[in-house]
């Protein structure tokens, strides 16, 4: 069974984002980038599955400018077999991704997609359910549990206030919640063996896909900066303040 993991680069989770001054998006000029964290738990389960014996072949697909090449090398080096990347300098929506990836899936044939749930720069949450739709394939997203067994995937979910627990038969969608499993550190042997893992380019337009942007971003401004505590004496005083002055209490 073959399986396709979507693997986004995006700014680093320890970097602290900075609004661009003209408001039009954020600085990624000279900014630490790497795989979307829940992408790297996709293909940790995707690995984790392949060691368990259900999966024969591990695909990382990324779409983006060239330098997301090293995030397909990532996925290489925690075990994906081989990388595309989808070649575009066009700025990438969800609805053109997941059309990419309709594309990709067609041509590729694989029982499995396993998504994160969301990239950390856009918070979209929206491409592994295009995906799904586009398809026709069921979803199950938010996993923090897989099971894959005689051609179906049963899939824990976290909901709110709970856990949900479905069945779905392959071909399906699967989109990755923080504890689904925790992914491991790459090491330099497998690093170096990803180098020579093939690694396939391609162009939107040879998947016949138009990339045009169908949303406008108008304006990103950052949150309102919090204004400097203050020290109390003793809680009296912190009573006395959150009463009459925050009136919270
Ligand atoms: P989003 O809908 O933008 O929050 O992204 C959800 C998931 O879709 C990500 O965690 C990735 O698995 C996948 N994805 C989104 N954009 C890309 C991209 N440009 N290249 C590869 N995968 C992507």
């Amino acid at each position: 069974m073959k399986v396709l993991v979507p693997v986004k680069r995006v700014v680093d989770y320890n970097v602290k984002v900075r609004v661009k001054s003209d408001g039009t998006g954020v600085d990624i000029a000279n900014v630490k980038m790497s795989m979307n964290p829940f992408d790297e738990i996709a293909v940790e389960e995707a690995v984790r599955l392949k060691e368990g014996g259900k999966v024969t072949e591990i695909v990382a697909v990324s779409a983006g400018v060239t330098q997301c090449q090293e995030t397909l090398r990532t996925a290489m080096a925690i075990g994906a077999d081989r990388g595309i990347l989808v070649d575009t300098a066009e700025e990438l929506q969800p609805l053109a991704v997941a059309k990419l990836l309709k594309a990709l899936a067609d041509k590729e044939q694989p029982q499995l997609i396993i998504l994160g749930k969301q990239a950390i720069d856009d918070d979209s949450n929206q491409t592994g359910q295009m995906l799904a739709a586009l398809l026709g394939w069921g979803q199950a997203t938010f996993a923090s549990k897989v099971v894959i067994e005689d051609g179906k995937a049963t899939v824990t979910r976290e909901v709110d206030g709970g856990l949900e627990t479905v069945a779905l038969p392959l071909p399906a969608i699967v989109t990755t919640d923080l504890r689904l499993n925790e992914p491991r550190y790459v090491t330099l042997p497998n690093i170096m063996k990803a180098k020579k893992k093939p690694l396939e380019t391609v162009k939107p337009a040879d998947l016949g896909v138009d990339v045009t942007p169908r949303l406008k971003t108008l304006k990103v401004s950052e949150p309102p900066k919090r204004s400097a505590g203050i020290m109390v004496k003793d809680v009296a005083e912190l009573v006395s303040k959150l009463k009459n002055e925050a009136k919270v209490i």
